[in-house]
């Protein structure tokens, strides 16, 4: 596979990038657990955090409820949009709902579950597959184990609470890595990129419309101790900055909470997301696309392989650039801008990395391409 890219932003180049989709970037913070199940705010606590730590969109997720939806109840709070989905909390196998009136019953089957949810219209995610629990936190695993089970629409590719909490080897390392909380975290972890590229490519074999992947921060802001001894294991504000998920809209958010949320919803379902380390950058702009002759295909979309296909992208920063294909690195780029031809059918994606370090900073869905059947 051949590749090219560009260096600055010259605007010769820039001219070259015309096509890229115009569209309107928010930020979301999913993945968060209020007092209606075992997180320590209140719900409009932590909308006042969430409106500190410039959140557009907030998904919270208390464990088997969505109480928040009656109390303060789904809505703007200033800048951020309040949404209620659920954690299903079966004793393994979490499942995040979202776009959900009703959400199932943890003490059915799983298979029934994934189906409830998506027969109410509504989103799953696979939450933290590949949990390991904690020994000294005595905490156990809550892995993904029904793994022959499909029907969910993506998973979480990055859980900060999860990540975190599975590198503890000892209390002076927790204290240390609380003071710290991207220690130890600069990418995510390479088995759930590879379950990611594996369910991928799975569901592009069976036509299925592919597998999201998101990033949540499961936040808890949980207090230890007490009194003179009480700590806050990240509070919400320090979660806030960890995880998030950028969505990529085709209008711009109006207020109105229906046509809103459905925008959102169209955006996670789709795959227009990406799982971005807002500890390493803030910055907004990114966009990737396929493109061939005069027509593009956003991220998430499956795409029909025919000559001179091209997988392109933009970055607001200038970035290190690692292609993939079906789980593979591919090529390398650096700068601004992606340009790589697509050869082959398969899952491409992308991954930035920043600074010195070469950090992982953001992890966008991918695009599927498909075997142009005609042939
Ligand atoms: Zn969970
Ligand atoms: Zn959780």
């Amino acid at each position: 596979m051949n590749s090219e890219f560009g260096m600055s932003r010259a605007n010769a180049e820039t001219i070259e990038f015309k096509r890229a989709p115009l569209w309107f970037e928010y930020s979301v913070v999913l993945h968060v657990h209020s007092r209606y199940s075992d997180g320590s705010g209140s719900v409009l606590d932590i909308l006042e955090d969430a409106q500190a730590s410039h959140i557009d969109v907030l998904l919270l997720t208390d464990h088997d409820t969505r109480k928040g939806a009656e109390d303060p109840g789904e809505g703007y709070y200033g800048r951020t949009l309040l949404l209620v989905g659920g954690e299903i909390t079966p004793p393994q196998n979490h499942l995040l709902a979202f776009f959900t009136r009703e959400l199932p019953s943890a003490q059915e089957s799983w298979a029934e579950i994934v189906n409830q949810v998506s027969r109410h219209g509504g989103l799953s995610f696979v939450a933290h597959p590949n949990d390991l629990g904690n020994r000294i936190l005595r905490l156990p695993s809550y892995r993904w184990t029904e793994r022959e089970i499909r029907g969910f629409t993506g998973l979480e590719i990055w859980n900060h609470l999860s990540h975190w909490s599975n590198g503890v080897k000892g209390v002076i390392s927790a204290f240390r890595s609380l003071l710290n909380p991207w220690k130890g975290l600069e990418h995510p972890r390479a088995e759930d990129l590879a379950l990611w590229d594996q369910l991928a490519q799975e569901a592009l074999t069976q036509d299925n419309k592919g597998v999201v992947g998101i990033g949540g921060t499961d936040a808890h802001a949980v207090v230890i101790g007490r009194g003179w001894f009480a700590f806050k294991v990240f509070p919400y504000r320090v979660s806030f900055g960890t995880i998030r998920t950028q969505v990529y809209l085709t209008e711009p958010l109006n207020r109105d909470v229906t046509h809103d949320r459905g925008l959102i919803k169209d955006a996670l379902g789709q795959g227009r997301c990406a799982v971005m380390a807002y500890h390493y950058g803030s910055e907004r702009g990114f966009r990737l696309w396929a493109e061939s002759g005069k027509h593009s295909w956003p991220m998430g979309s499956q795409v029909p392989l025919e000559p001179n296909l091209r997988l392109k992208a933009i970055s607001p920063v200038p970035v290190s650039w690692g292609v993939f294909h079906n789980g593979t690195q591919v090529s390398t780029a650096t700068g601004y801008l992606l340009d790589t031809l697509v050869e082959y059918p398969g899952v491409y994606r992308v991954e930035l990395y920043r600074g010195k370090r070469q950090r992982g900073w953001l992890y966008p869905n991918p695009v599927y391409v498909v075997a142009n059947r005609a042939d």
